[in-house]
């Protein structure tokens, strides 16, 4: 197993040396993500795939090596690892599988983010073990009329007495049924704007917390994408992990860590598909010659590695410069961003490469293009990553006429 994986990524570990100056540690908990992700988590992703089932066994697996909530303080149970660490993780999880990757990203960036650096001491203690343990927290921001326009969901928190009464729908919930802690965004008494939302954590075993429904969807199977609904949701005040004021801005940049996390999935899966190509062009013969003797097919292989390059790059570069706290939003934007729109190409092609086959369901691309293709939507469309760009290129009076200021916080 060992001496397959070494030759497989052999050539991309070359190039990763030469990208970016990780330390021996960072190699060393890199090459411990990708014996686990080939030896675990690869033999299982097509299976994930079809059954579209919550992969239990391997979110056990990931917690027993201390890849789930691995950014948590030892303190409470994690190796208070950087962001850098669990994207280096993240990266080689997502090669095996992006469902999976996926449910490391959330054990590790946004909703730990946030009790990390917002929690009370009591939440912390509460909650953090949980995710080391193994539970993947939710994040519930999306409403039926709040998508990209976060700063406009209207999920009500009102005093009531000694307690606060959760009211409100919440669409594209990721882990909803599974998770046992969501971390709901919700509007405090009926304040408008942004300045009007807090985030509250809600337990599962919450009579008013329910699962109304979850829906298919085109990849990233195995990972239930739930309709959650609060209805007189009852929680005491002590469930506030950011009061409003500035509690939006302050969830949007924890939330960003979740940006960085979406874009290192995006460059594992796309990594794999290219290295599926590099190896197949040298395998195939067409015109009695191997079809990487084309220069066609070259060139778009030289595309396909400068794109992961230039990606990889701004990912780490990103994840390294938050240390173990927030990304920089822009560095985050334009990390998801090159990402997610250079995965989708690099997959495409990848497949394109292997012809018919490419197109087969008996090899991973279709696969990994179902799956990748969600990086350009889910956690802020490349469209609203363009906005929080060129908010900071621009000066603010040139946004005054838009409907909305893509400051940066007020989109998601
Ligand atoms: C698989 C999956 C998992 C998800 N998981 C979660 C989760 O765990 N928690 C959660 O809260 N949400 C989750 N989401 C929701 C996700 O964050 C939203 O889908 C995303 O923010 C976009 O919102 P929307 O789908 O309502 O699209 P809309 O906001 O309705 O956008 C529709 C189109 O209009 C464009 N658009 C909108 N506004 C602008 C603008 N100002 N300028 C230019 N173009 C614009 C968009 O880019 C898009 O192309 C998930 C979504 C998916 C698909």
């Amino acid at each position: 197993m060992r001496t397959r994986l070494a030759s497989s990524s052999s050539f991309e570990a070359t190039a990763q040396q030469r990208l970016f100056d990780l330390t021996p540690a960072h190699r060393e908990l890199q090459n411990e993500a990708r014996r686990f992700a080939q030896e675990v988590v690869a033999p299982r992703a097509a299976e994930i795939d079809e059954s579209d089932r919550y992969p239990v066994d391997i979110v056990q697996k990931l917690a027993e090596e201390g890849f789930m909530g691995m950014v948590v303080p030892q303190a409470y149970g994690g190796s208070n690892a950087s962001l850098l660490n669990t994207t280096l993780v993240t990266e080689e999880i997502a090669k095996a599988s992006a469902v999976v990757a996926r449910i490391v990203v959330d054990a590790n960036t946004a909703v730990p983010g946030a009790l990390i650096h917002y929690g009370t001491e009591s939440q912390k203690q509460r909650y953090l073990p949980w995710i080391v343990a193994g539970d993947k927290p939710a994040i519930a921001i999306t409403e039926p009329d709040a998508g990209s326009a976060a700063s406009e969901l209207e999920t009500a928190a009102k005093r009531e007495g000694d307690i606060y009464v959760l009211n409100g729908e919440k669409r594209w919930i990721s882990g909803g049924g599974i998770s046992r802690l969501y971390l709901v965004f919700a509007r405090f008494e009926g304040r408008p704007g942004p300045n009007g939302i807090g985030g509250v954590l809600v337990e599962s075993t919450n009579p008013g917390l329910k699962i109304d429904r979850v829906r298919k969807i085109m990849g990233l199977r195995g990972m239930p994408e739930a309709d959650v609904l609060l209805q007189d949701c009852r929680v005491p005040p002590e469930a506030v992990l950011v009061p409003p004021g500035d509690g939006f801005s302050k969830l949007m940049r924890a939330y960003n860590r979740q940006r960085v996390g979406a874009a290192a999935i995006a460059l594992g899966v796309a990594q794999t598909a290219f290295d599926h190509a590099l190896r197949y062009v040298q395998q195939r013969k067409q015109f009695g010659r191997f079809i990487g003797e084309f220069q066609g097919l070259q060139w778009m292989l030289a595309d396909m590695h400068a794109k992961l390059e230039a990606a990889r790059l701004l990912v780490y570069r990103a994840a390294s410069n938050a240390g173990h706290a927030f990304p920089d939003p822009v560095e985050a934007a334009t990390a998801k961003l090159v990402t997610a729109e250079d995965a989708i190409e690099v997959t495409n092609a990848a497949l394109q490469i292997h012809g018919a086959m490419g197109y087969s369901c008996e090899l991973p691309l279709e696969r990994m293009l179902r799956d990748v293709r969600m990086y350009a939507i889910g956690g802020g469309t490349t469209q609203i990553l363009r906005n929080v760009i060129a908010s900071r290129l621009l000066p603010k009076h040139f946004f005054k006429s838009a409907p909305r200021r893509p400051n940066g916080t007020q989109e998601k």
